[in-house]
């Protein structure tokens, strides 16, 4: 027998560090009865292991096929080495090998059996809100350099009781190096802290009165479970048990009774989450969602909402298998979903949003009361039964199922759960509802568990920040900045290292299309189809990533923001450096976007210490990350589709609706949508009339009064647009498509003032859903004179004005648009994809799920070859991949 016997040594890549990947090595050796070890190192894990060759062969088929659920193989590099026998096998200490690199895990959502844990009375981590394992917990949030050992994470502030050492040293398990690992004797402590009123921002005390909450007795309760005593003066009968003077036994579940008891009175709670604070509050109850989009000064962008399981998911939004999937997989996103039962536009008061811009909104509410039954008829085929595309290295996390029906949930309170009606400010006009599931040991008992006074059974959960400003997540930070927008703080005191938002998705066609990568999947790394040097990518100025690249591999950072603040600025150079570290990628050359104005720009050219600065065209860098994410090679072109909202024109023009032959290496402009003036920049981006009144004036049609858009615009800015567009005066011409969009939407009647970005293009796609055009058709002009093409719309706005006119519902209007959109795409294919091109789809506009799925459905039964995006975004948020591999090529 041991004549047979041979010696491999393994080096394995990937995902393979605090993913529970050693004590399965070490399991899978035991079953086999291989001798040998297993040690952790910068380059992934080396295996020395020896036994019969067919033993082997099974051992590497387990690696290869069988991992961890969180653990993502790259590569198994193999050489048979000399036979030294011996019979056990050891898990050797980490250590750090220069030349090699090894990847970080996201933070991980937690598993089900932490979450039967939790429930369970005789666990000594029953209740424990940080409870984790080798398979969940915190991870990206919580390093701050790699190799991934306790000793490089916030948790190091924790030294381990000899019950969590017992665990976290024996292979054998669970917790065998799960890094975070804790306990309620030697874990984190959960804090309660009331906000005083008269610190809270003032406008909204009748709210709270009428909710029955008094004021100064509540002031400053802290309940803890480390002996913080409270400053008020001791038990008041008369208030709830909850709002009294903690106990002497009181604790981390005295500190949830009372937060849950703040939410069901209709306050908002600061929560401490996994990568920033979340502010919650009852998403059932009008006046707390009210107030927190007044406090945050949200305008009318939707709120996300947070439910306990799938079930009460299922209670307020259309849950098909996927989206069951991606909500209760180990990210566990946020995903866009159609409402279960069809909103009342009806219901949603102007005057409790308070925002500024309703007061030119009125012909939107004319433009959609009333569509609440061509809604109704759309809800049936939400569950489009295409197949699912391949999801790469991705699959495995979407389709393992963790704690997504959490054990110990209280399935059986027998509430009606067809019954839950939200609050109209949740996502005011919006069909969708963002939705994520309880990913925190944290969030699930702050629903409750068996026992426990419930809380509310839906949460709005959005991000601790004002409007704009990124999350906040060191403690101090948030004191400061959230003080105002909370009237409690349910916080902890394990240190956020990283910043991480919330990811979000939504599913098109049965593929998901992801709208912003963040949480639970950076930094994942995404493979390179051509090598690039050392090179950090930084983005765009909106929903800003940044890369960094190296060889072939590219990692994404999490989501930053919008780069209109210094605060956001000093977020975006912490995760470029924090990137950086967390790679080992020491950039040689950045590369950024071609406008001038970017800040995104400006911090590369003043952190660019004599390295190369390369700018790569805005759609360029667009079309080269769909390209990459479908490992398109170096010598490959396609014809390019990049509908968008703003990109910077080499010829000084806003482009935006746009054909480009491309490669990596470069592009040439093929077509683009007819110039029309944008008056005002931004001005004109939150004043869709304006962008109307320009593709009016484009067109040769007369600004009527009997055109909503017209009638929307006040006469004095209607003369000051006249003598822009003669003489061009603060004009820059732009071919966007994402402002034909706003166009229409105010040509149609449905809004004519945004509150967020791309809120009159959601608003359209929205009422168009499932709504049958009839026998009207819009058709695009293509002008192939010139060079490049000019695609014309003035059909199609001609035939909106006509439609409008006479009466034709404004669903059927944005209808008939997309509809005219998608052929518009299918044209643009016929005319500049000569077989076998493949057409690449990308660019912010193809957010939309109907154009999306309506374009690729008629380029699919016309042959052609088509990619899109299904691990990126498809807006800025995935524009710095395509930065990396066209710029740094
Ligand atoms: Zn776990
Ligand atoms: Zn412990």
């Amino acid at each position: 027998m041991s004549a047979e016997r041979q010696r491999r040594h393994l080096v394995v890549r990937g995902v393979v560090q605090g993913v529970g990947f050693r004590p399965f090595v070490y399991t899978t050796a035991a079953e086999l009865s291989l001798s040998g070890s297993v040690a952790n190192d910068s380059s992934g894990v080396i295996i020395d292991i020896e036994g019969t060759p067919a033993d082997l062969d099974e051992f590497i088929r387990r690696l290869r096929d069988r991992p961890p659920p969180l653990a993502v193989i790259e590569s198994i590099d193999r050489i048979t080495v000399a036979v030294r026998g011996g019979t056990g096998f050891h898990i050797v200490d980490t250590t750090r090998a220069d030349g090699g690199r090894t990847l970080a895990s996201p933070d991980v959502a937690i598993c089900a059996d932490c979450a039967a844990e939790l429930a369970d009375p005789t666990d000594r981590r029953h209740r424990h809100p940080f409870i984790n394992c080798t398979n969940c917990g915190p991870r990206f949030t919580i390093i701050t350099d790699l190799p991934y050992d306790r000793s490089r994470t916030s948790m190091a502030d924790f030294p381990m009781c000899s019950h969590c050492t017992a665990e976290y040293t024996d292979p054998t398990n669970r917790r065998f190096h799960a890094q975070p690992i804790a306990c309620p004797d030697c874990g984190p402590r959960l804090t309660y802290t009331a906000v005083p009123l008269s610190a809270a921002t003032t406008d909204d005390r009748s709210r709270l009165s009428r909710s029955g909450r008094s004021e100064p007795e509540t002031a400053g309760a802290t309940h803890s479970n480390d002996g913080v005593q409270p400053t008020s003066d001791g038990p008041n009968p008369s208030l709830p048990a909850a709002h009294r003077a903690p106990s002497p036994t009181s604790d981390a579940a005295a500190a949830l009774t009372a937060a849950r008891e703040l939410l069901r009175e209709g306050g908002i709670l600061a929560v401490k989450g996994i990568g920033g604070y979340h502010l919650a509050c009852d998403a059932t109850n009008e006046d707390a969602v009210a107030t927190l989009r007044s406090r945050k000064r949200r305008g009318d962008k939707p709120f996300a909402v947070m439910v306990a399981d799938l079930a009460t998911a299922r209670a307020i939004a259309e849950v098909d298998d996927i989206a069951a999937a991606l909500l209760s997989g180990p990210q566990r996103p946020i995903v866009l979903l159609a409402r279960k039962a069809p909103i009342s536009y009806a219901a949603t008061s102007h005057a409790t949003l308070g925002s500024r811009t309703h007061a030119l909104a009125s012909p939107v509410g004319r433009g959609i009361v009333g569509l609440g039954d061509l809604l109704e008829g759309d809800r049936a085929d939400s569950s489009p039964s295409a197949a699912r595309e391949g999801h790469g290295q991705y699959a495995r996390g979407t389709a393992t199922p963790t704690g997504a029906e959490a054990p110990g949930r209280p399935e059986s309170r027998g509430l009606d759960r067809g019954a839950i009606a939200l609050a109209p400010s949740v996502a005011p006009r919006n069909p969708d509802l963002g939705v994520l599931l309880a990913y925190t040991p944290l969030h699930l008992l702050l629903f409750g568990l068996p026992g426990d006074p419930p809380g509310p059974q839906v949460l709005v959960m959005t991000s601790g920040n004002l409007g704009g400003e990124p999350i906040c997540y060191d403690d101090e930070d948030a004191g400061t900045r959230l003080a105002g927008l909370a009237d409690g703080w349910l916080s902890h005191d394990r240190r956020i290292l990283t910043p991480c938002d919330d990811s979000v998705l939504r599913v098109v066609d049965g593929i998901e299309l992801p709208l912003r990568r963040s949480r639970g999947y950076a930094p994942l790394p995404l493979t390179l189809p051509v090598p690039v040097p050392p090179t950090l990518a930084v983005g765009a100025d909106l929903k800003n990533t940044c890369a960094v690249g190296d060889g072939r591999y590219a990692w994404l950072s999490q989501h930053i923001g919008d780069m209109d603040d210094l605060a956001t600025l000093r977020a975006f150079g912490f995760a470029a450096e924090h990137l950086a570290e967390l790679t080992g990628v020491a950039p040689t050359q950045l590369v950024v976007d071609a406008h001038p104005g970017y800040r995104s720009t400006a911090w590369a050219r003043t952190h660019a210490e004599g390295r190369l600065v390369r700018t790569v065209q805005h759609h360029h860098a667009h079309i080269a990350a769909v390209m990459g994410e479908h490992g398109l090679g170096a010598a490959e072109t396609v014809a390019g589709i990049a509908f968008d909202g703003t990109g910077f024109g080499p010829d000084g023009a806003i482009w935006g609706g746009e054909v480009l032959a491309a490669g990596y290496k470069g592009y040439r402009r093929l077509a683009h949508l007819r110039y029309v003036p944008l008056a005002g920049g931004d001005t004109s981006v939150h004043r869709p009339y304006r962008m109307a009144l320009a593709h009016l004036r484009s067109a040769d049609l007369p600004w009527s009064d009997t055109i909503a858009s017209v009638a929307a615009c006040p006469a004095d800015e209607r003369a000051v647009l006249t003598h822009q567009f003669d003489t061009g005066l603060g004009c820059t011409p732009t071919s966007s498509m994402g402002r034909l969009f706003d166009a229409v939407a105010s040509l149609a009647g449905v809004r004519h003032t945004v509150d967020y970005e791309a809120q009159a293009a959601i608003e359209l796609e929205a009422i168009a859903r499932g709504v049958d055009p009839g026998a009207g058709t819009y058709r695009f002009a293509l002008d192939h004179t010139a060079d490049p093409a000019v695609i014309d719309p003035a059909p199609v706005v001609a035939a909106v004005v006509r439609d409008a006119g006479h009466g034709v519902p404004a669903a059927v209007i944005a209808a008939r648009f997309h509809h005219a959109v998608a052929r518009l795409v299918l044209d643009l294919a016929r005319d500049f994809a000569p077989p076998p091109t493949t057409v690449a789809l990308s660019g912010g506009v193809f957010q939309n799920a109907l154009l999306l799925s309506a374009a690729r459905t008629l380029l699919r039964d016309n042959g052609f070859p088509i990619i899109t995006h299904r691990r990126l975004p498809p807006n800025d948020g995935g524009l710095a991949f395509g930065q990396l591999l066209a710029g740094a090529g």
